[in-house]
C-alpha cells in the first residue's frame, strides 16, 4: 500500500516548504517535487494546505480509576477523537493505586490499549510506592519500553509519594536514564486548606481554586526541582498554570536543573470564572492544578512562544457532569478531576495561538508535536516529517470554520468544556503509518490498529 500527497505545504519544527511526500507501507520513503504515483498508489491533493506532522499529546488519562469512578472514554472512543483532532500518538498515564503491583498495573493498562486504540500509544509509569520489589520491577517495566515516569506530588493518601519515595525514584530514573513527570502541588497543604474550607461549610467547586492557590504548585515545583539538583535528575513538569510556578520553573533551569515544562490548552483558554459558574456548573471546570485567574494567560501564552513552556498537552480526563461530577455536589473536594480536550487541542491551539499571532507556525508543530517526540524518545520516528519517519500526517484546512459542540464531539462525556467556541482550521486529512484515519472531520480508519510505541532510556 502506498500513499502520495501533492502539491501540500510541509510544517515542521523548523521547515516550510511546498513538496510532494510519499508514503510506502508505514514510513516516509521521498520527499520531492513532481513525484508521480506507480500503479495502486492512493494520490491525496494537498492543494492549499498544510502538512503537520502527526501531533502527539504527552499527557492523557483513558483509563483511570479515580476518586470513586473510571474516567469515561474507552482507547477506541478516545483514539478516534484524538486522531479526528490531528492527534496520532498520545501518551497516558499510568496511575496504579499504592496497594498495586507496578508490572501489574503496567500489563493491565497495556492490555487495555492493545488492540483497541487506533492510534499508537505509549506509557508514562506512574510511581506511586517506592520499595525495593518496586524498584525490581520499575526497572523490568523500562526494559519493556516504558522509559518514563510519573509521580504525583499532590492527591494525599493516594497517588502522592513521601519525600524518601521521591529520592528514590529520582535516583532510579537518573541510573535508568529515564525522565520523571511531576505533578507539583504540596499534598499537605492542599489536605489542610481542603479542611479549613470545608469547616467553613464552603463546598461549591468555586472554592476547589482556593485550596489549590498558586503558591502551593510554585511550592511543588521548587520541592521537585530541590530533589532533582540533588541528583542531577531529569524531570518534566506537567501542567503548570500559573506565573507563580513557572518563574519556580525558570529559576530552576537558569541555576542548572535539569527541568521541562508543560502546560495544558485548558489554561490557556479557560479561567477560574468558569469555575465558579453558578448551579454547580462549575464542576466541569474542576481540575487539579486548578484553572487560573485570566492573568496568568498571557504568561503561559508567551512561556511558550519563547520555549521556556516546551510541550502544549491536554491531561485529558473525562467525566460525566449529570453523573459523576455530581458526586461532589455537597463537597468540591469529592468532585472527579478533569477537563476533557483531548479532541480539541491542536485546532484550538491553531486557533488561539497561530491565527492570533501568539505563536508561530513552527513554535504550534513544536509544542504540540516535536519536543514530546524528543523528550519521550520517539524523535524522529514522530513527530518530524522527514525519509524513514513515521508515515504519520496531518493534512490540514486553514479555511475550514468551525464550533465546538458536544453535540457533534467524538470524546465520551456529556460535555464540552470549550462549547460554542469557534475554530478557523480542522485536519482535513489524517494517516496513520501511511494508512488514511481521518477525511473531513470523519473518521475512516481501522480501530485497534494502533501500535504500542517501545522507547529506548538514555536518550539524556
Ligand atoms: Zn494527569
Amino acid at each position: 500500500m502506498s500513499l502520495l500527497i501533492k502539491n501540500g505545504q510541509i510544517v515542521t519544527a523548523s521547515e516550510r516548504y511546498v513538496a510532494d511526500i510519499f508514503c510506502e507501507d508505514e514510513t516516509i520513503t521521498r520527499i520531492d517535487q513532481n513525484l508521480s504515483a506507480p500503479r495502486g498508489t492512493e494520490v491525496i491533493d494537498a492543494t492549499g494546505k498544510l502538512i503537520f506532522p502527526g501531533f502527539i499529546d504527552p499527557h492523557v488519562h483513558i483509563y483511570l480509576p479515580f476518586m470513586g469512578t473510571f474516567a469515561k472514554d474507552t482507547h477506541e472512543t478516545a483514539s478516534k477523537a484524538a486522531l479526528v483532532g490531528g492527534t496520532t500518538t498520545f501518551i497516558e498515564m499510568i496511575c496504579p493505586a499504592k496497594t498495586d503491583d507496578p508490572m501489574a498495573a503496567f500489563e493491565l493498562w497495556l492490555g487495555k490499549a492493545q488492540g483497541q486504540s487506533a492510534c499508537d500509544f505509549t506509557f508514562h509509569m506512574g510511581v506511586t510506592r517506592f520499595d525495593s520489589a518496586a524498584e525490581h520491577q520499575f526497572t523490568e517495566i523500562v526494559k519493556r519500553g516504558v522509559s518514563s515516569f510519573k509521580v504525583f506530588l499532590a492527591y494525599k493518601g493516594a497517588f502522592s509519594v513521601s519525600d524518601e519515595e521521591l529520592y528514590q525514584t529520582l535516583r532510579l530514573a537518573k541510573k535508568l536514564g529515564v525522565i520523571t513527570t511531576a505533578h507539583c502541588e504540596n499534598a499537605d497543604l492542599v489536605l489542610e486548606l481542603q479542611k479549613k474550607l470545608l469547616g467553613e461549610k464552603k463546598t461549591g467547586p468555586e472554592w476547589h481554586h482556593q485550596s489549590r492557590p498558586p503558591r502551593v504548585e510554585a511550592e511543588g515545583v521548587h520541592h521537585l526541582l530541590t530533589f532533582a539538583e540533588m541528583l542531577e535528575a531529569h524531570v518534566y513538569i506537567v501542567h503548570l498554570s500559573c506565573h507563580e510556578a513557572l518563574r519556580e520553573a525558570a529559576v530552576g533551569k537558569y541555576r542548572g536543573v535539569n527541568v521541562w515544562v508543560e502546560t495544558l490548552i485548558q489554561y490557556l483558554l479557560l479561567n477560574k470564572a468558569h469555575a465558579e459558574l453558578p448551579n454547580f456548573e462549575g464542576a466541569k471546570f474542576v481540575m487539579s492544578p486548578p484553572l487560573r485567574d485570566q492573568r496568568n494567560q498571557t504568561v503561559l501564552w508567551n512561556g511558550l512562544r519563547e520555549g521556556l513552556i516546551s510541550t502544549l498537552a491536554t491531561d485529558h480526563a473525562p467525566f460525566d457532569f449529570g453523573t459523576q461530577k455530581i458526586m461532589g455536589k455537597d463537597d468540591f473536594t469529592k468532585i472527579p478531576n478533569g477537563i476533557p480536550s483531548l479532541e480539541d487541542r491542536v485546532n484550538l491551539f491553531y486557533t488561539y495561538g497561530v491565527k492570533r499571532g501568539r505563536v508561530d507556525l513552527h513554535r504550534f508543530v513544536d509544542a504540540a508535536s516535536t519536543q514530546a517526540a524528543r523528550l519521550f524518545g520517539l524523535f524522529p520516528r514522530k513527530g518530524a516529517i522527514q525519509l524513514g519517519s513515521d508515515a504519520d500526517l496531518v493534512v490540514y484546512d486553514p479555511v475550514y470554520r468551525g464550533i465546538i459542540s458536544v453535540k457533534t464531539q467524538m470524546i465520551n462525556v456529556d460535555y464540552n468544556p470549550f462549547e460554542g467556541m469557534t475554530i478557523e482550521g480542522r485536519p482535513h486529512v489524517v494517516t496513520v503509518r501511511g494508512q488514511v484515519a481521518v477525511r473531513e472531520g470523519k473518521f475512516v480508519g481501522q480501530p485497534g490498529r494502533g501500535r504500542f510505541l517501545q522507547r529506548e532510556p538514555g536518550h539524556f
